[in-house]
């Protein structure tokens, strides 16, 4: 098993360096575990599933994460539709020596609930005891895989994941790594939201058995909901699992640079107020690179590509590699443009190029920064 999911390379290094009787300088290990696969869909929609979303947000993950680091190992415990259980995801993440783990799901809530079809945002997890009933019924969905297995209640040592009571293992046991866990965990839901701009639900703690049964710092993201029609569709695109996938990338190397300034007096039983609070906005992920429209008298023709209920960032995936762009607001929505020209024929020609990207573009004329007829 552990072969199976290392790079070739890294095996030949370690056998050799072990061969030498060297210490092994490891690489970092990142284990990424899709949520669910098989038979266990998870969450499902009415367009998508949440085995499906997980899989392929965790290989973009992988994949870019790959493209950045030449030190940064990726192991997966699935990269296909395959069932793994609980326990063996956690043995995979252990065997394979990982120095993170990170669990990529996709939230629900059920269909008894009246906010089912409005409800949204993103949320991350680490280990511990829930602090509200939302919290536990999350850990409570995700941990309910156990009873897929035959004989779970002797794999799982008697944990009932339906159970309450059974989630007092949560309080009790030692947490080693809990405050790496929810270093990273800020750091993924500051991406999530601004970034991918999903509605912030902050940073949770609950008791998910494969981030108690992994030794390593581990969390757990819910990307957002799958019941709510519109986040479904967005987690349905492959434009919206890129945006999430380049989130959590950003937020990996954030942890990982700052990882050599971690504090080493930490005490597994500090208290940690999870109550995350956002960090000083930084640089590269807020917009304010985006100009409003200039004020003049003078008429001018711009193309109109794009319309958004939020500010988006001019260097973000939307704008699928357009420059320049800039937005005005009407009726409370940012309406995004290209281009600036006194003659509509000039703006004809662009237009042609921008319906290549965005085909329902269209000019508009505009006039001290408001929208013309
Ligand atoms: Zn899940």
């Amino acid at each position: 098993m552990f072969g199976k999911y290392l790079k070739k390379g890294s095996m030949a290094l370690f056998v050799a360096a072990s061969a030498f009787g060297m210490t092994y300088a490891r690489d970092f290990v990142l284990v990424l575990d899709p949520g669910h696969g098989g038979k266990d869909y998870g969450a499902i929609g009415k367009i998508t599933n949440e085995k499906s979303i997980n899989l392929r947000v965790a290989q973009l993950v992988g994949e870019k994460i790959e493209d950045l680091y030449d030190d940064v190992e990726i192991v997966y415990t699935r990269d296909d539709d395959s069932f793994v259980s609980l326990k063996d995801r956690a043995t995979i993440a252990n065997e394979a020596g990982g120095d993170l783990f990170i669990s990529i799901h996709v939230n629900s809530v059920d269909k008894k609930n009246r906010n089912r079809s409005i409800i949204q945002g993103a949320s991350v997890y680490t280990l511990g005891l829930h602090k509200s009933a939302d919290n536990l019924e999350v850990a409570k969905r995700e941990n309910a895989v156990m009873a897929m297995e035959d004989d779970y209640t002797s794999s799982y040592e008697g944990f009932n994941p339906d159970s309450s009571e059974s989630y007092i293992i949560f309080e009790l046991s030692q947490n080693q790594h809990l405050e790496q866990s929810v270093r990273l965990a800020g750091a993924i839901q500051d991406q999530l939201v601004r970034y991918a701009n999903r509605v912030d639900k902050g940073v949770r703690q609950a008791g998910f058995w494969v981030l108690w049964s992994t030794s390593m710092p581990s969390v757990l993201i819910e990307l957002d909901f799958i019941c709510n029609p519109e986040q479904e569709k967005y987690l349905a695109s492959e434009n919206g699992k890129q945006e999430l996938a380049d989130a959590i990338v950003r937020a990996f190397a954030k942890y990982k640079s700052s990882k050599a300034n971690l504090p080493l007096d930490v005490k597994a039983s500090d208290p940690l107020t999870l109550d995350y609070k956002k960090s000083a906005k930084d640089e590269s992920s807020i917009s304010k690179e985006a100009e409003s429209a200039v004020n003049t008298d003078v008429e001018i023709y711009k193309i109109q590509f794009l319309t958004s209920s939020k500010e988006l960032s001019a260097a973000g995936k939307e704008f699928k590699g357009l420059s320049n762009t800039s937005f005005y607001k009407d009726n409370g929505l940012y309406k995004y443009t290209v281009g600036n020209f006194n003659e509509i024929q000039s703006a004809k020609k662009l237009l042609a190029e921008v319906q290549q990207k965005f085909p329902s573009a269209f000019i508009i004329k505009m006039k001290n920064g408001k929208r013309i007829k």
